[in-house]
Formats: C-alpha cells, sequence, structure tokens
C-alpha cells in the first residue's frame, strides 16, 4: 500500500456527513462510523488507531467563557485543555483544523454545544 495516501473520503451529501472507504467504494451515512473512520463491508478501521481519534466541539456561551464562542478538542471521549476562545461562531470555525467534517448537535447533546467536527 501506498504510504500516506489516504484510504477514505470524509463528505457532505445534502446535509449529511458520510465517509466514503478507498477500498471498497462503499459509503456510510452512519455517525458512529464516521467518528471512528470505520467501513462496515471491509471489517475495519481505516485510522491506525481510533482509540485516539481527535474531535472539536464548538460551545456557544458556555459558563466558564461567558459571551464566547469555546472550540476544546477531545481525544475520543476525554476533553482535553486545549481550547480555542473567540467572539464569534465564524471566528471560531476558522480555528477548527482542514479536513473534518461537520456533525451537527444531537438532541440529547448539552444546550451550549453548537456542533461538532470530526
Ligand atoms: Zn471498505
Amino acid at each position: 500500500m501506498e504510504k500516506g495516501k489516504p484510504r477514505y473520503y470524509l463528505g457532505i451529501e445534502g446535509d449529511q456527513p458520510f465517509i466514503l472507504c478507498y477500498s471498497c467504494n462503499q459509503k456510510s451515512f452512519h455517525p458512529e462510523d464516521i467518528k471512528q473512520r470505520y467501513c462496515v463491508t471491509c471489517h475495519k478501521f481505516h485510522d491506525k488507531d481510533p482509540a485516539v481519534l481527535k474531535l472539536w466541539t464548538i460551545y456557544r456561551h458556555p459558563s466558564d467563557h461567558r459571551g464566547k464562542y469555546v472550540a476544546r478538542l477531545w481525544l475520543l471521549d476525554k476533553p482535553t485543555d486545549i481550547i480555542y476562545i473567540e467572539d464569534t461562531l465564524d471566528e471560531i470555525r476558522k480555528t477548527i483544523p482542514p479536513g473534518l467534517v461537520c456533525m451537527p448537535r444531537d438532541e440529547s447533546d448539552d444546550p451550549v454545544i453548537v456542533e461538532t467536527w470530526l
């Protein structure tokens, strides 16, 4: 296998994020597959170590940063101390590394959560 060649593609169709496997050309819209970079057809994870999956969560006016937008880096399900703080949603989105896919908030998410990038 060619080194450094991507084995999957993250995209958006309509407003639905998906993951496309380059090995079998199978598309999946399942949030867990996208989160874990998993292909159900190949039965494998694309990333070598899915346990260190990084994601960014954007918060609107959280109690510790009133009136601000905050982007916090998570390692899988653990929050880190790495955060960006900006005044607007547009500005905070610019701090998110390129190549990530935006997942809209879930009904069950905390009200201060705007969206998650992974
Ligand atoms: Zn596959």
